[in-house]
């Protein structure tokens, strides 16, 4: 594929989705130069990129480091920011590294970025800056007011602002995506699907929250990437873009699925205590992305299996 863009820094590249975008361009452009920046907290790896560790420039450092970013910023064509604290439990236990890191590491990341001339910023962001949906049928799009109700989500729907800022006051060239619930390969097993398959693996039970009817749109790893490089290169200035895959599941579902397709029982279930201010529903329309080439590849039932396996 062409390649506008020859000098890539992806912050938090040695996360779940970063590593797989890394690979991703990789395996698709033969004239990139990758450099992660990511600061190895308990969700980063290095061996979540040791397949391409030869390929790529990779520095350990943490995003609100203006110093160390101020250097690595030099010579970059674009920013691909995936570093964020990530997880909506942890960020109700303690929401300060999320604003540290989510709000904070953005202002600093873009600040450098527009000060370099590095051409183009992409933020990476979340279906859950929209809030709930509740029991309706809605699907969010993208001009809908943010309500945010969870730090996490908080922290995201902040960065987004900041970033807009960007490109209204000094004319910046922004992008952002609002990705859904996301699985495959290199996900810290905190998350709901890397859970339930590895306590599957272990005979433990799986821990469903509340009566297990919260609804999500599971996105395969590799449409969340290709969908972030297609807003990279062809999405409009100033604009976001939902990237989700028209699913639609309920945590029980999540469960039930696993068992069945790992041959365990499914007596394995076992209801916990609602997670405070869970939402219900997140559904978002991504026809948006679509109108500029990205679709989904990946069905749930298809890509759960493969996970497994
Ligand atoms: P992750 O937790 O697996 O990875 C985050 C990475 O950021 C880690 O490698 C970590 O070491 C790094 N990091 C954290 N704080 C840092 C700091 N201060 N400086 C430098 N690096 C730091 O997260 P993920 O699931 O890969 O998510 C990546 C991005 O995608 C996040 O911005 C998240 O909000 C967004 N997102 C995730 C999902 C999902 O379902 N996982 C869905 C939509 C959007």
């Amino acid at each position: 594929m062409a390649n506008s863009y020859r000098n890539i820094l992806v912050t938090g590249g040695a996360g779940f989705i970063g590593s797989n975008y890394v690979r991703y361009l990789l395996d698709n452009y033969n004239d990139v130069n990758v450099t992660v920046y990511d600061k190895l907290t308990y969700a980063g790896s290095l061996d979540s990129l040791a397949d391409v560790l030869d390929s790529i420039r990779f520095i350990k450092g943490d995003i609100t480091d203006i110093n160390l970013i101020s250097n690595v910023m030099k010579g970059i064509d674009a920013v691909v920011n995936f570093a964020a604290e990530s997880h909506v439990d942890r960020s109700l236990i303690d929401s300060r590294p999320f604003i540290r890191t989510n709000v904070e590491g953005v202002l600093i990341l873009i600040d450098e970025a527009r000060r370099q001339g590095v051409k183009r910023f992409l933020q990476v962001s979340t279906d859950e800056v929209y809030g709930d949906l509740y029991y309706s049928d809605k699907h969010s799009i993208e001009s809908d007011v943010f309500a945010p109700k969870s730090p996490y989500a908080a922290s995201k729907a902040s960065a987004e602002h900041l970033v807009k800022s960007n490109f209204h006051s000094y004319d910046y060239d922004v992008v952002i995506t609002r990705g859904s619930n996301t699985y495959g390969p290199y996900q810290y097993p905190e998350k709901i699907i890397p859970l339930f398959i590895t306590n599957a693996i272990d005979n433990k039970p799986l821990p469903v929250y509340g009566n297990g009817m919260a609804v999500r749109d599971y996105m395969h790893v590799e449409d969340h990437v290709s969908g972030i490089d297609k807003v990279l290169r062809k999405g409009k200035s100033g604009e976001a873009y939902n990237l989700g895959a028209r699913e639609k599941v309920t945590g029980i579902e999540v469960a039930e699925k696993i068992l069945t397709m790992m041959n365990k029982p499914l007596d394995l279930i076992t209801y916990v205590a609602d997670r405070p201010g869970h939402d219900y529903r997140y559904s978002v329309d991504p026809q948006k992305a679509e109108s500029i080439g990205w679709k989904r590849s990946w069905v749930f039932n298809e890509g759960l299996k493969h996970t497994i396996d």
